[in-house]
């Protein structure tokens, strides 16, 4: 690769952003890294029928809760600002006109009334209407009209627009970097607006291509929805006499449902409890949507987990940091078909990134959760209760239920533990460990297991009897790590104080 690389992200703010396109910025953002090359982020807001209040502004946290650092973008700036097309819209018109005169392009003065009567009445016959080489000379255009009406209507404030005089009956030979060589006649393609006198504004296909070149773009990895485009897209290099520095192209695989047939949408998701955005959305209408972040996912996980959707290392290695990501990227290795979403997975990788985590780290996000509780501890502490539990964990909000009772003695015991163990001749051994436990002055996990345990093994008791009776006194339940985990956590004193609650509260069962 001989040209510097300089990628795009490109989304259109017309709403939150989807995960699928999350992973076109990931992709895009490792290749850029791989490839010691650029990262931008353009927002593609010409479309003012679709813009979303706030879209924006989430874009731009998902990518920074990501992890995925922009180079040049609306908030960085760079040398080829403004990064947002609407603060671009000067540029548009100049190229526009360019294409008129080179004789690519043309003015056509339908209104979209006329455009609506024409469509019903193919639709009558039992056709579909499309503005093509077909019908271009029959319409109301710069083709048919005299150069001096065209002129007038202009001047007198006429709504017009400008559409590509696509090529009558040429095969079209594209090539992707995922899916090879792509041929299209263009016989099977519409002349597109390419600009609208209405709102000054050009559409997608002209800005996109207008802003890629002078942003000196080297490679386009975008989603496959946008194939479709890409023989018109080719077709404006041709026209502009840019096909020198024409990017190269990737086209991403979709992301499927659950289920496999069809796109991943936000349905899938409400149906199935899991988001399909990385943060929690709010519309300016009021509705809702999860997200990863709100639902409790760190967002390494949340990237590994997306960037191996599509992508396959080419070894069995599925944890991934973003380093190493970078490090092993490569556009040969995107799959051409679908890539199967599984929200089971998603919870997989981040239970994996959980039980990597240091006692530090899990305290730092502990401790908001335990405050919340009313409980106020060293990080230390929190840290270490963490640890114990965090392999039965998959959330960190999890964390609570499995280790509340390190910090709360029990204030009631579960019904089916008590019945089970608090009978018999139970109640009298923990009376007796209780005096074992009390003797013990290094409360170490190693040194009460290897005292208590040598004791009941000395007398001949049932050791799962005692240890469950131990258990209700200490947790309240059936649940929790081993029982020295939590006498040596909880120390001597309270130890003690817990068992005698359970012998001086609660009455043996019979
Ligand atoms: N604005 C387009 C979108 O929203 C960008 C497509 C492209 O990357 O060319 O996806």
């Amino acid at each position: 690769m001989t040209r510097p690389v300089r990628v795009r992200f490109a989304p259109s703010p017309t709403g939150p952003l989807h995960i699928g396109g999350v992973r076109t910025a990931l992709y895009n953002y490792l290749f850029a890294r791989r490839h010691g090359g650029k990262m931008i982020l353009r927002i593609e807001d010409t479309d003012s029928q679709r813009f979303v209040p706030g879209a924006e502004a989430y874009i731009i946290e998902s990518l920074k809760w990501c992890g995925i650092e922009i180079d040049e973008g609306v908030e960085q700036g760079g040398p080829h600002a403004p990064y947002r097309q609407s603060e671009r819209r000067e540029i548009y018109l100049k190229y526009a006109l360019q294409l008129v005169e080179n004789g690519w392009a043309y003015y056509a003065f339908d209104t979209a009334d006329e455009l609506n009567t024409l469509r019903k009445e193919y639709e009558s016959r039992g056709e579909t209407f499309a503005y093509n080489a077909a019908v271009r000379e029959q319409l109301a255009t710069s083709l048919v009209l005299p150069a001096d009406e065209v002129r007038a209507r202009i001047d007198r404030g006429d709504q017009w627009v400008i559409r590509f005089k696509m090529p009558a009956n040429e095969i079209v030979k594209m090539h992707d970097l995922i899916r090879g060589d792509v041929e299209v006649n263009t016989s099977t393609l519409d002349d597109k607006v390419l600009y609208k006198s209405a709102d000054a504004l050009p559409t997608y296909h002209l800005a996109n291509i207008v802003d890629d070149h002078l942003m000196e773009i080297s490679h386009v990895i975008r989603g496959e929805e946008w194939l479709p485009s890409l023989p018109l897209h080719y077709l404006l290099y041709r026209a502009f006499g840019w096909e020198d520095t024409q990017p190269e192209f990737a086209h991403l695989p979709l992301l499927l449902k659950p289920t496999g047939g069809g796109k991943l949408s936000k349905r899938d998701g409400d149906k199935m409890g899991f988001p399909v955005f990385p943060l929690f959305w709010k519309s300016p209408t009021g509705e809702t949507a999860h997200g990863y972040r709100e639902d409790g996912y760190f967002p390494e996980a949340f990237i590994n987990m997306l960037a191996l959707l599509g992508w396959n290392p080419g070894t069995e290695q599925e944890i991934f940091s973003m380093q190493e990501l970078i490090d092993n990227f490569s556009l040969e290795r995107v799959s051409k078909s679908g890539a199967r979403f599984q929200p089971d997975k998603a919870k997989w990788f981040n239970a994996q990134y959980m039980h990597h985590k240091s006692d530090a780290e899990l305290a730092a996000l502990y401790q908001p959760i335990l405050r919340a509780h009313g409980i106020e501890v060293s990080d230390e502490r929190a840290g270490r209760a963490a640890g114990i539990m965090k392999e039965r964990a998959t959330f960190i909000t999890d964390l609570w239920d499995l280790t509340s009772f390190f910090f709360i003695a029990p204030t009631e015991y579960e019904e089916k533990q008590l019945r089970k163990y608090w009978k018999g001749e139970n109640p009298a051994h923990l009376r007796e460990v209780r005096e074992v436990l009390a003797s013990i002055d290094d409360f170490s996990l190693e040194n009460t297991e290897r005292i208590v345990h040598g004791w009941i093994e000395e007398k001949g008791y049932p050791m799962g009897q005692i240890m469950n009776t131990l258990r209700l006194a200490l947790v309240g339940a059936g649940k929790g790590p081993g029982m020295y985990d939590v006498t040596s956590f909880i120390g001597k004193e309270e130890t003690l104080r817990r068992i005698d609650t359970l012998l001086e509260k609660v009455k043996p069962v019979e």
